[in-house]
């Protein structure tokens, strides 16, 4: 039977080691949340931030704006959190509106501001081993690794998907910790020929009973980043728990695995980039 990874536990765990690291800080860190429409997924997303940065001790400023605001009004205000004191972190919640550029609002947060890391100079700086912010994703399912003291180095690392915000990623922090990774997505023919050969599986596709036991190999590592609905409508990964679990040495839940996680290492970047913006 696998041990089960408690992201809800190592995640508390990592707020409140942010919190202890503000505590020196001259000024509190500060988030500025940017959300546009009234999707009520996002909303629910924003309110996890704010709560998260309130448990650290920290500062959040919601700008919420209506769902017609234009790409200028949008970039005009991002311009002026860009200059702001008080703000460490800029996030805008996705998705966008499709009238908006995604690409070019993100790119125009300041990279030193850029806490989710999406911005091509940190992806730059993180895949030529100089990193700044990592993704909060995959940089969570690092520290889970890290904590259950789950070695990577010399093992096949397979994982499921290539966003640019989870499997790509994921990949590179995997590489950077000397695993052999092999990264699938939809094109890949045959799917369980690369899990069942990965001693550390990390599914990030949004496809519920995606890996069934017979895909995984006996005492592997499974991560499931994955976060769905199943047909009850009840939040659930990509990986058959209930069986996969008699078959892995180690293994997430969903929920309560790698989403608190996420929530736990933005709060990291915001203290990163609080220091850097104090001169520590
Ligand atoms: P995404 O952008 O839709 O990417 C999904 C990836 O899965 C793509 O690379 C796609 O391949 C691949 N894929 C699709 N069908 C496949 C199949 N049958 N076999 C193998 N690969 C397949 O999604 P995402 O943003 O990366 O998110 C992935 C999942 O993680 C979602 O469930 C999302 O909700 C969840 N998520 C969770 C967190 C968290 O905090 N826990 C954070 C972010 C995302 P192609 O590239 O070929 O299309």
């Amino acid at each position: 039977m696998a041990k089960i990874i408690d992201g809800k536990a190592l995640a508390a765990q990592v707020k409140a080691r942010c919190a202890a690291g503000a505590q020196g800080l001259a000024r509190r860190p500060g988030l500025a949340v940017i959300l546009v429409g009234d999707d009520p997924a996002s909303r629910v997303y924003v309110s996890g931030k704010e709560r998260d940065c309130a448990e650290c001790g920290f500062l959040s400023f919601e700008h919420k704006l209506p769902a017609d605001t234009t790409e200028r009004e949008l970039l005009t205000l991002i311009d002026r959190l860009n200059g702001d004191g008080a703000v460490d972190g800029i996030l805008v919640q996705l998705p966008l509106p499709a009238h908006l550029n995604e690409e070019k609002v993100l790119n125009a947060i300041s990279p030193d501001k850029d806490v989710d890391c999406f911005h091509p100079v940190n992806v730059g700086k993180m895949v030529t081993g100089q990193p700044v912010f990592l993704p909060c994703t995959p940089a969570g399912v690092m520290e889970m690794l890290r904590a259950y003291e789950i070695p990577v180095a010399g093992r096949h690392c397979v994982v499921l998907g290539r966003s640019n915000i989870v499997g790509k990623p994921m990949a590179t922090l995997l590489l950077a910790q000397s695993g052999t990774v092999t990264i699938c997505h939809s094109k890949t023919p045959d799917l369980a020929e690369f899990t069942r050969q990965a001693d550390i599986l990390v599914s990030a596709v949004g496809r519920t009973g995606l890996v069934t036991a017979d895909m995984v190999k006996e005492g592997a590592v499974v991560i499931d980043v994955a976060m769905n609905r199943n047909a009850e409508g009840k939040l659930c990964g990509d990986v058959d728990f209930a069986a996969v679990e008699k078959k892995a040495s180690y293994i997430t839940p969903v929920p309560g695995g790698v989403g608190p996680m996420t929530r736990a290492m933005l709060m990291e970047n915001l203290l990163t980039a609080a220091k850097h913006h104090q001169g520590q």
